[in-house]
């Protein structure tokens, strides 16, 4: 952890990650009207990552519409996500949905033979809950078994598989797995859609080599952010270290006793549960936001490894000197200006840690869509820690939150930043105030040492954006 001093010269607070659960940290919950993207969001950065996957959204024009304008900025090469989307006819009954259904995944893959993964992504029309998308998955997995077996034996004369109407016979190269998860409003927010996404690879995962021990980074990461954490790990001498989701879903992590896992984003509650059901065991860490973040997410790794204070503090010194230099001209612009988050990416406690602690800036509220206490306890640990010029909990984290509400404290503290969703910045824009889209922090490299000052910078450039157009 950090050496530093409080404003009257004692030491700062501090306390080992697998300490902080024993701290708490006061949080509002408040009820009412939400304005927040459903998880369907989530396939927009997972398709990046997870590159030989394709997700189908089984839905309607509406979840269509949010998926393009989610992913309006984005240019394809060849697309890996489309959107099934029930037609009246599809509506008079079970049956023909269900038949409809195989006949767009089996000419979907016989089109593209490089999927490896297909996600069957569930949404909130009735239509859709009542066609079971894990039954759908199970009956398309068997299909696909079947053929390929038949293909094995008698790879001369193909047969149509039994249940899939409209093919030719011929499947796709080795066997699609098929895969079930929700993206629906009703039952997911935003990031939530990776946490279901992930939570339905868990069955997948292979069984690690007997007696070995590992580190399992789970949360969706920007390849230069993975490579450069394999960097640290390998310096550390902790290892093998292995990313969940992985580039491939061909080269799934294996995972069960002897596995730690580190999580990378704070909205992975049920991927852990599963990822621990197989015996993994969850280290209590910060997140990697920020200088600060990046190092107690270290230190916790290895703590778990049993490395000496010195020995980490040696590897990680370096690159957290350089973070500091480049984040020291944002923290001049940055520092005093006041920024409120409105619930929406559940990022928005950790970026407000960091944008206090080591941008001075002053934070009127954190809105979370939810505060998952199990997964933040590490976190809790760096945001109640007191700081010169910021007592301990000296700014409020809101889970729920309800919108009106909201708007009414933005509107009447008129914030230098607010930051919040894509249907709220405009209007807020309009009324003057300087905004900042929430989801550009999900789609942006932001976690690490080297990516502190890109952080910073994301709330730098709305600043100075709004101060050219005053003159
Ligand atoms: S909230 Fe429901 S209907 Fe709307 S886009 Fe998301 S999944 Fe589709």
């Amino acid at each position: 952890m950090a050496e530093g001093r409080q404003a009257n010269g004692s030491p700062l607070e501090t306390s080992s990650p697998r300490e902080a659960s024993s701290r708490d940290l006061p949080v509002v919950c408040e009820g009412g009207q939400r304005q927040a993207f459903c998880g369907l969001a989530g396939i927009v950065w997972l398709h990046r990552k997870l590159q030989d996957t394709f997700f189908l959204v089984v839905g309607s024009r509406t979840c269509a519409h949010m998926l393009q304008s989610a992913a309006g900025v984005m240019i394809f090469a060849a697309p890996r996500f489309a959107t099934a989307i029930l037609e009246e006819r599809d509506l008079a009954g079970l049956a023909d949905a269900n038949a409809e259904l195989d006949r767009v995944v089996t000419r979907l893959l016989e089109r593209r033979p490089d999927i490896a993964t297909l996600f069957l992504v569930g949404t909130c029309p009735s239509e859709v809950i009542k066609l079971d998308l894990h039954k759908a998955a199970e009956r398309l997995n068997q299909a696909f078994q079947a053929q390929a077996q038949v293909d094995a034996t008698q790879p001369n004369q193909p047969i149509p598989p039994q249940g899939l109407p409209g093919t030719t016979g011929v499947s796709p190269a080795g066997r699609p797995r098929v895969l079930a998860y929700s993206g629906s409003g009703l039952e997911t927010t935003f990031t939530q859609g990776e946490d279901t996404c992930l939570e339905a690879l868990v069955p997948d995962l292979p069984a690690p080599p007997a007696g070995e021990s590992s580190l399992l980074v789970v949360g969706t990461l920007a390849d230069v952010v993975e490579d450069q954490f394999s960097r640290l790990f390998a310096e550390l001498g902790i290892g093998p270290v292995r990313f969940f989701p992985p580039r491939s879903a061909r080269a799934l992590p294996p995972v069960g006793p002897g596995t730690r896992l580190l999580l990378a984003q704070p909205f992975l509650g049920r991927a852990a549960r599963a990822l621990e059901a197989r015996g993994a065991e969850l280290l209590t860490a910060p997140f990697p936001i920020g200088i600060e973040g990046t190092r107690g997410w270290f230190a916790s790794a290895a703590q778990a490894w049993g490395l000496a204070a010195d020995r980490v503090e040696a590897v990680l010194a370096k690159p957290a000197a350089r973070a500091g230099q480049a984040l020291a001209r944002y923290r001049e612009q940055l520092a005093g200006k006041r920024i409120a988050f409105f619930p929406d990416s559940q990022l928005e406690a950790l970026i407000a840690r960091f944008l206090q602690q080591e941008c001075d800036m002053e934070i009127l509220v954190a809105g979370v869509p939810y505060f998952d206490r199990r997964l933040m306890a590490g976190e809790i640990d760096l945001l109640s820690r007191a700081l010169p010029g910021h007592p301990a909990g000296s700014f409020g984290v809101v889970e729920g939150g309800d919108v009106d509400r909201q708007l009414d404290t933005v509107r009447a503290a008129r914030p230098d930043l607010t930051v919040c969703g894509l249907g709220l910045a405009n209007p807020l824009e309009a009324e003057g105030l300087t905004t900042k889209w929430s989801i550009e922090l999900v789609f942006s490299p932001i976690q690490g040492f080297e990516q502190a000052a890109d952080l910073a910078e994301l709330f730098a450039r709305p600043l100075t954006r709004r101060a050219r157009l005053r003159f």
